[in-house]
């Protein structure tokens, strides 16, 4: 490799190398980093994308996710996704774009494990309670929540405060936080976008099978949908007729790849006309990632039809109402007796409302701690409830 643009040899060993040599100039490179709000000295061999990645890698909200749901609860078997799984498919499927679009997969690998990170205990019904409960506050916001953890929460390091990321990494998350405000003008950097794209392509594929594996659907009852009816179609010519368990798992792998291959050509495209553009310069075009118009309808409508026949199936209902209930009993419990808070808790009703606090610490719970802190609340013990 000629190394005269460079003005050094070329070490692959070195991030900055590797960078420069596969990364596009639209990427987010790390050496344009606004760096962190505590200054740190860089790593002898990770750059600091790669750092941040593990910093949430490593953190305590981050294996919680284990004990969280997606859409379907622990009492409804073993096979479905958590948030943790899920946030490894949504990495996996990111990493993948990132690399067939040249764009930066450490900062990609670090926004898709951090972007669940923030989900309270029950899914979105868990959010729902919480938002409700937190109205007069501002709601509750589990991409908001996100970032209360890494900056605040999370407390690893006898430097400083929270996981003291990069600026671009928590400016990603802070994008998901505050769609509306980044809809205006700029574009967040194409990482961010991405892992936005791969969330919901994963979120879709595997709720799919999830639905299949439960019951709740039938292959027959998502052939109505022009993109299953593809895929289906696709699998029936490669392998003829196969069974049911087989369809259902080969359909998750078209589904994905149906979609990441669309997304890739049309984003190919788009960035073909932009090449040797700065990752600032695209952000500053309002530059979107997006799927073709065929895709994209056919997305929505299974994101309507899933929205209709899985997430308000009469199976989940009673499961997510009671849920909510223990939520809700928490909440209140906690606001009228706050001592019952763990001691970090109750240190922060000194600076923020009783209902934040509160509204956090339930956020951070898994679903199991949950039901047993609900259990300890509505029992004769007293005393403090457990930190997690
Ligand atoms: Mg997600």
């Amino acid at each position: 490799m000629d190394d005269s643009d460079h003005g050094s040899i070329i070490d692959l060993s070195r991030y900055e190398d590797r960078e420069h040599l596969l990364l596009a100039s639209y990427a987010t490179h790390s050496r344009d980093s606004l760096g962190r709000v505590v200054p740190e000295t860089g790593h002898s061999y990770r750059g600091p994308y790669a750092r941040d990645r593990d910093r949430i890698l490593h953190s305590s909200a981050f294996r919680r996710l284990s004990g969280k749901m997606q859409v379907f609860t622990g009492e409804m078997g073993i096979y479905h996704r958590t948030r943790l799984t899920h946030t490894f498919e949504v990495a996996s499927v990111a990493r993948t774009i990132a690399r067939a679009l040249k764009l930066n997969e450490d900062l990609t690998e670090a926004l898709a494990l951090m972007h669940d990170i923030g989900h309270p205990p029950y899914g979105h019904c868990g959010e729902d309670v919480l938002d409700e409960c937190m109205s007069s506050e501002g709601g509750f916001s589990h991409n908001q929540f996100a970032l209360v953890i890494v900056q605040e929460l999370e407390n690893r390091y006898p430097e400083f405060s929270g996981l003291n990321l990069c600026h671009e990494t928590l400016a990603g998350q802070d994008t998901r936080a505050n769609k509306e405000a980044a809809a205006v003008g700029r574009s967040p950097n194409l990482e961010v976008q991405l892992v936005d794209a791969a969330d919901s392509i994963a979120y879709d594929a595997h709720d799919v099978d999830d639905a299949l594996q439960l019951g709740l659907l039938s292959i027959e009852d998502l052939a109505q949908l022009a993109i299953v009816r593809r895929a289906v179609e696709k699998i029936q010519q490669s392998h003829g007729s196969i069974p049911p368990q087989q369809m259902r798992q080969s359909l998750v792998h078209e589904l994905i790849d149906a979609q990441v291959s669309d997304l890739l050509e049309t984003s190919t495209q788009l960035l073909t006309s932009h090449l040797g553009k700065s990752s600032e310069e695209i952000s500053q075009l309002g530059l979107r990632l997006h799927h073709s118009e065929t895709t994209a309808a056919e997305r929505r409508e299974l994101e309507s039809f899933l929205f209709d026949s899985v997430y308000r199936h009469e199976r989940l209902l009673p499961v997510r109402d009671a849920a909510a209930n223990r939520l809700l009993v928490l909440y209140d419990k906690l606001i009228a007796k706050p001592e019952r808070l763990p001691l970090r808790f109750r240190q922060r009703c000194n600076v923020l409302s009783k209902s934040r606090v509160v509204g956090e610490y339930l956020a951070g719970m898994t679903d199991s701690f949950c039901d047993y802190q609900f259990k300890q609340i509505t029992s004769l013990s007293a005393g403090p409830l457990a930190d997690w």
